[in-house]
């Protein structure tokens, strides 16, 4: 498995298979498709907002592909916000892609 000391999520895109069921499960907005041409399905998971992260695991747990890895307990995560959790409502209704792209 991939480790990254500075980041509370992060993805291997070698494995994603844009499935969008992490950013369905994110509760705080962090997380998006973008379009990626020559992808599958055309688009790649992203890590948009990994400021907001707040360490749930409902990504990492649900992803069927082992794609998303999210930091261990002692990493220094956000709390859930108003903000965070209007904007993972806002990609829901983007189709889970991700805002203003
Ligand atoms: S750990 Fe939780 S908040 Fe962080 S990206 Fe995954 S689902 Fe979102
Ligand atoms: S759940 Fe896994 S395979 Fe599906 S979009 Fe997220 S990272 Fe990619």
């Amino acid at each position: 498995m991939l480790i990254k000391d500075d980041a509370p999520v992060w993805v291997d895109t070698t494995r994603c298979k844009a499935c969008d069921i992490c950013v369905s499960y994110c509760p705080a907005g962090v997380l998006g498709m973008r379009i990626e041409l020559g992808a599958v399905l055309g688009k790649m998971i992203e890590v948009v907002h990994p400021e907001a992260c707040i360490g749930c695991r409902d990504c990492e747990l649900h992803c069927p592909d082992f794609a998303i890895y999210v930091a261990d307990k002692g990493f220094k995560f956000a709390k859930l916000t108003a903000e965070s959790k209007e904007r993972a409502a806002a990609v829901k209704a983007n189709h889970y892609e991700k805002l203003g792209a």
